[in-house]
């Protein structure tokens, strides 16, 4: 009797729902093919901030997917090379156009600008920590090629069905018009996802997209490992931009969203130039060794948006239990990617998952 282990899986994406669901299903023995159309951690998975927390989802449905997926990142940063490491966490008020008067008690040394006005800890190395996002995908896919996954970089652009039924899945269908065979299909497309969706007859779960902005600088001097939460204000508003140390000694920082219209592949994304120079001008507002320091990288990318709060996992219906997705993961697709595609691969292996996914069924936003 044919298992699901015989079963030929592909899955369409490579950022960290699609790394990481192949990786996990190579674990447990399950055959597969990664598809993606750029590059490996080519869009927010390679770009995003890798912010890592226990405990940040508790009071939603994704509070118990986060816990069991920072448990995993612990593990997976101690065997894999993706800088993994805890932070100490910092809340900080910062207002570009009034000077602090006075110290800011327990600050680490290197905030040390007048416009930084208040601090507040809010995470320390037991419950707070950080990862190389494109290192942790990088390295989920080369181990999971050393299990027999293989990677073909190609655009898919269709779903082959049978012919006398359109909800038999048979193969997806490449831009160069061949075609991959698949007993089961897993769409880990992020913000992607709504261009798959005419692919089918039944639509999936809507995601949107939402443009952010990134910058790593090399500081001029190293700094402790911190990651800081602004609230920040200048004669525009309230923004809320991030700044995280790396290991690596560079600082990574982001923010900035908005609403411009997702492209149709990761290569064609460009960043708007104002917001990139208001992060370095920010990280020059907290800190003298932020200030006029060397840009290294400055790029944008691509937030999934759920339909509602939390992502969307689990097995599609309408299509005889041959199709799956993981999408919509927003701010916490780092955090939540290793406990999402641990899910996922047993899910699909086993028909039932170590972690709880009924929140997140495709069925519950269709
Ligand atoms: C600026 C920023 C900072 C962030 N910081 C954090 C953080 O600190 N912590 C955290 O937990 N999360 C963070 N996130 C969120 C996180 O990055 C995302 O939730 C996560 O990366 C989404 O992963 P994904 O695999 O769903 O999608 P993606 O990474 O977008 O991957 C989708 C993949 O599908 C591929 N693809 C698209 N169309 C096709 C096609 N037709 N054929 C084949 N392949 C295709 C794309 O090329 C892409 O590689 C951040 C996000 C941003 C934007």
């Amino acid at each position: 009797m044919a298992t699901s282990l015989d079963k030929k899986i592909v899955i369409v994406g490579g950022g960290m729902m699609g790394c990481s669901t192949a990786y996990h299903l190579t674990c447990l023995g399950a055959h597969c093919t990664l598809v993606e159309r750029t590059s490996i951690a080519c869009a927010a998975s390679g770009k995003a901030g890798g912010f890592l927390a226990r405990s940040w989802c508790d009071g939603t449905a994704s509070g118990p997917l986060a816990r069991a997926s920072f448990e995993l990142h612990k593990q997976y940063g101690a065997e894999f090379d993706c800088d993994f490491r805890p932070v100490d966490t910092l809340e900080l008020s910062v207002d570009a156009l009034k000077k602090r008067k006075g110290s800011l008690g327990a600050a680490p040394e290197w905030i040390d600008k007048g416009n930084v006005r208040s601090m507040r800890v809010t995470g320390s190395t037991s419950d707070t920590a950080q990862v190389h996002p494109r290192k942790l995908c990088e390295s989920f896919m080369r181990k999971a090629e050393a299990n027999g996954c293989s990677l073909v970089l190609a655009e898919v652009t269709g779903v082959e069905f049978s012919p006398t039924d359109s909800t038999t899945i048979q193969g997806v269908r490449l831009a160069d018009g061949q075609v991959i065979l698949c007993d089961i299909l897993v769409l880990t497309l992020g913000p992607w996802t709504n261009l798959a969706s005419q692919w089918f007859d039944y639509r999936l779960p809507p995601i949107g997209a939402e443009r952010a902005h990134s910058i790593v600088v090399t500081p001029k001097v190293p700094v402790t490992a911190h990651a800081l939460f602004l609230e920040y204000k200048d004669d525009a508003g309230f923004h809320h931009p991030e700044v995280y140390s790396r290991p690596d000694g560079t600082v990574y920082l982001c923010g900035f969203n908005d609403s411009v219209p997702l492209p149709e592949s990761a290569d064609q994304i460009k960043p708007n130039e104002e917001s990139l120079c208001r992060l370095q001008r920010i990280g020059g507002q907290v800190s003298s060794v932020l200030q006029d320091c060397e840009l290294l990288v400055g790029q944008a990318c691509y937030l999934p948006i759920p339909p509602e709060s939390d992502p969307i996992i689990g097995k599609v219906p309408h299509y005889n239990g041959q199709l799956y997705i993981a999408a919509g993961h927003y701010c916490w697709g780092i955090l939540n990617g290793p406990a999402t595609g641990k899910g996922l691969a047993e899910l699909i292996v086993n028909g039932n998952s170590s972690i709880d996914l009924s929140p997140f069924e495709p069925a519950n936003f269709l």
